[in-house]
């Protein structure tokens, strides 16, 4: 395991990246962009476009895809982390550097649930949120930005405790129906006085997921209003097919689809959204850790998924993963795009698959594999050591 320190390596004054032979955006209007090189500067997207438009000489680090496919680093919507890259769900070190070899370069905490003791009265869920956010803040677990310190409501909660988790940094809601909230009445009210601090909430969504926890239903997803429904396929157990519907028409709110979840209800719940010609609201993430386990190919996985069974195209599949995410939650990265964070993976199609390039690969349910992550304009990692082995690698040339 690669741990780094709080203060990420500096990144290179300027990092080309050449022979990209697919750029994939994010952007789910324009998936695919027409070019060949990006160049970032300071950690942020400086230029994307042809080789021939670029000065080379003054790169720091020169990167030779070998034509494999760039794409904005991945973002899992929804993991419960607990401290560094140690999760006591599954008493596990190292899975957050495992999910880095799967593409993934961003995190956002659906509540740090697991901890061991974890507090439930108002003033330790407070202090223990604000804790969370400061310590992954602090810390990158393998350069992962991890979004975190999400409190999970409780009854009792009153809206100067919502400003005061605003500001001391809390950006983020645990999943709404974790704690002893689980009316629509009360819920509505704590992810108003949420959003009105500019705090986003995300909502459990079906079945209890592990004894203690409890069924939300469609009434009271539609009472509570969260910004995103959280794991709308269930976090195992989903709702039934008319109440998925239901929420995906009667609100315009996130529809995030989980790993840790019924696969047949995400491609339900993709069927309706593609029907509605609402694409743009899918969010992918793995609920990892969890019972069924720590995931690092969580994400990829659900993008062979829904290409591969699903039959939306794989490039479309991509963006539910990165720019789709990134404009929900309002991130600086998930799209190729100049001033956004320099955090790409970059893939090609799995040795021996039947596909003849990666995303016809992915379009037949294979995972692609991946040869390199870069965040902030530094590369992180290199031939994953998770994905089937890619066809092509890319190459450091320079720096
Ligand atoms: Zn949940």
């Amino acid at each position: 395991m690669a741990h780094e320190a709080a203060a990420a390596p500096a990144a290179p004054a300027k990092l080309v990246i050449q022979n990209i032979g697919l750029l994939l955006s994010g952007d789910i209007a324009a998936p695919v962009l027409d070019a060949d090189t990006i160049v970032s500067i300071g950690g942020r997207i400086h230029f994307v476009g042809r080789r021939a438009d670029v000065d080379l000489d003054d790169a720091h680090c020169i990167v030779d895809a070998h034509g494999c496919a760039l794409a904005p680093g991945l973002i899992d919507s929804h993991v419960h982390p607990v401290a560094g890259d140690w999760t006591p769900r599954q008493n596990q070190l190292g899975w957050i550097d495992s999910c880095l070899h799967g593409g993934v370069t961003t995190m956002i905490s659906a509540g740090e649930v697991h901890m061991p003791g974890r507090p439930r009265d108002i003033v330790g869920l407070k202090a223990f949120a604000i804790t969370a956010q400061r310590i992954f803040n602090g810390f990158r677990p393998s350069g992962v930005k991890v979004h975190a310190g999400a409190p999970v409501i409780e009854q009792g909660m009153v809206e100067e405790d919502f400003k005061e988790l605003a500001a001391a940094g809390v950006r983020l809601l645990g999943e709404v129906g974790l704690g002893s909230v689980k009316d629509g009445r009360t819920a509505r009210e704590m992810v108003a006085w949420a959003r009105k601090y500019g705090i986003q909430s995300t909502i459990h969504t079906g079945g209890p997921s592990i004894p203690g926890s409890g069924l939300i239903d469609k009434d009271v997803i539609l009472a509570a209003d969260a910004d995103i429904i959280g794991h709308i396929n269930g976090g195992h157990t989903a709702l039934p097919d008319a109440q998925i519907t239901c929420l995906c028409e009667s609100c315009g709110r996130g529809l995030e689809l989980v790993h840790n979840g019924n696969e047949r209800a995400a491609l339900h719940t993709l069927r309706v959204a593609s029907g509605l010609g609402q694409l743009e609201r899918i969010i992918l993430g793995t609920d990892a850790p969890a019972g069924s386990g720590v995931q690092p190919l969580g994400i990829l996985r659900m993008i062979a998924l829904l290409a591969g069974v699903g039959g939306v195209a794989p490039e479309i599949a991509f963006c539910f993963a990165t720019g789709n995410t990134a404009r929900m939650r309002a991130l600086d990265c998930g799209l190729i795009e100049p001033g956004r964070s320099a955090d790409f993976v970059l893939m090609d199609k799995a040795q021996q698959s039947a596909g003849k390039d990666l995303l016809s690969s992915v379009a037949l349910g294979d995972l692609p594999g991946v040869g390199m992550t870069v965040i902030d304009g530094v590369v992180r990692s290199g031939r994953s050591r998770n994905t089937p082995p890619a066809t092509a690698i890319p190459e450091i040339i320079r720096g």
